[in-house]
């Protein structure tokens, strides 16, 4: 292609609101044949919302509630705020809940959080993080936790004191149209696969809903990065990522062709070769095509 073309491309991409920084970027986008998908933010909306609340010990929800509030409430993540927004319902004053203080405060990267509240020993997290700090996981919480990841939803376990108190489901919903996105994809001969932090038995409800056979779960960043590293070294393939998080930077990088949802985090965005600034996932296959018709004859 001329640098005109270049040029006309990238700016018809900035006009549909699919930014593309530079003319690399652009041509590298009409030979991926794999495209990575972040789960949450990415093929997810966002926005977690809890479902369902399970007490396993006898106090009241109000308590419960603001004892895990109080811990959350330090935490950044998409999920400690849904837990803190359903924590509100619980409090006079919507508008300032006014959480007890907590000390010690510890986020555990991936796994969830520790605090010390009201003289209590609070963790909210997974399973795995449970297990790693020695709090047994009763029958019915891991009853509780299947139930939740067989509806997509992610099972959070609290521990009060080293004691299981209580499970929460929470629901993050597919983006509309994102099932749609992968199967035309597929009928342009690109896989897709998916990557996640979160644990396997939602993440494969998720796939499953969209369409998505090939799925990575319990993926740190450094492991999201070396999955791309490992698709286009072992298997060939040209790759693209597609993600919003933090957590995603190391595989926009490592991919071929970064691509960052706009709504996402700011590193994301920095570290992408290509931002879908209206956060549409069918802007993935837009600047495909657009890619396509700058860099081959005809399409
Ligand atoms: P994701 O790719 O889903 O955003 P993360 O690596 O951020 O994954 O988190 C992985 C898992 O760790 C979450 O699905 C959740 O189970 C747990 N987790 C992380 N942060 C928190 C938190 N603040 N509170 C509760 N659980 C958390
Ligand atoms: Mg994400």
């Amino acid at each position: 292609a001329t640098p005109t073309a270049v040029m006309v491309g990238t700016g018809v991409g900035a006009s549909q609101g699919v930014l593309i920084k530079g003319g690399q970027a652009l041509e590298s986008a009409h030979k991926v044949n794999c495209i990575v998908f972040d789960k949450t933010g990415t093929l997810t909306i966002g926005k977690p919302v809890v479902v369902n609340t399970r007490l396993l010990k006898n106090m009241v929800l109000r308590e419960f509630y603001e004892l895990i509030a109080a811990a959350e409430v330090n935490s950044e993540h998409p999920l400690a705020k849904a837990i803190v927004e359903n924590a509100k319902k619980f409090r006079e004053d919507e508008e300032n809940p006014a959480w007890p203080e907590a000390k010690d405060f510890e986020s555990i990267t991936g796994h969830g959080v520790k605090a010390i509240v009201r003289n209590k020993e609070i963790i909210v997290g997974n399973k795995s993080l449970m297990v790693e700090r020695n709090i047994a996981v009763p029958k019915d919480a891991e009853e509780i936790l299947a139930e939740a990841e067989g509806l997509a939803q992610t099972g959070i376990l609290i521990a009060i004191d080293g004691k299981m108190a209580g499970v929460l489901s929470i629901s993050d919903p597919l983006k509309p149209g994102a099932k749609e996105v992968i199967s035309i994809l597929k009928s342009m001969k690109i896989r897709s696969i998916m990557v996640t932090g979160d644990n396997l038995g939602t993440a494969n409800s998720i796939a499953n809903e969209v369409g998505i056979e090939t799925v990575i779960a319990e993926a740190k960043p450094d492991q999201k990065a070396e999955k791309v590293k490992d698709l286009q070294d072992n298997s060939g393939y040209i790759v693209a990522m597609v993600g919003d998080g933090i957590n995603d930077s190391p595989a926009l990088v490592a991919a071929d062709v970064g691509m960052a949802i706009g709504a996402g985090t700011d590193i994301a965005i920095e570290a992408a070769d290509i931002v879908l600034m209206k956060s549409n996932l069918e802007d993935v296959i837009t600047a495909i095509h657009l890619s396509r018709k700058t860099f081959t004859r005809i399409r």
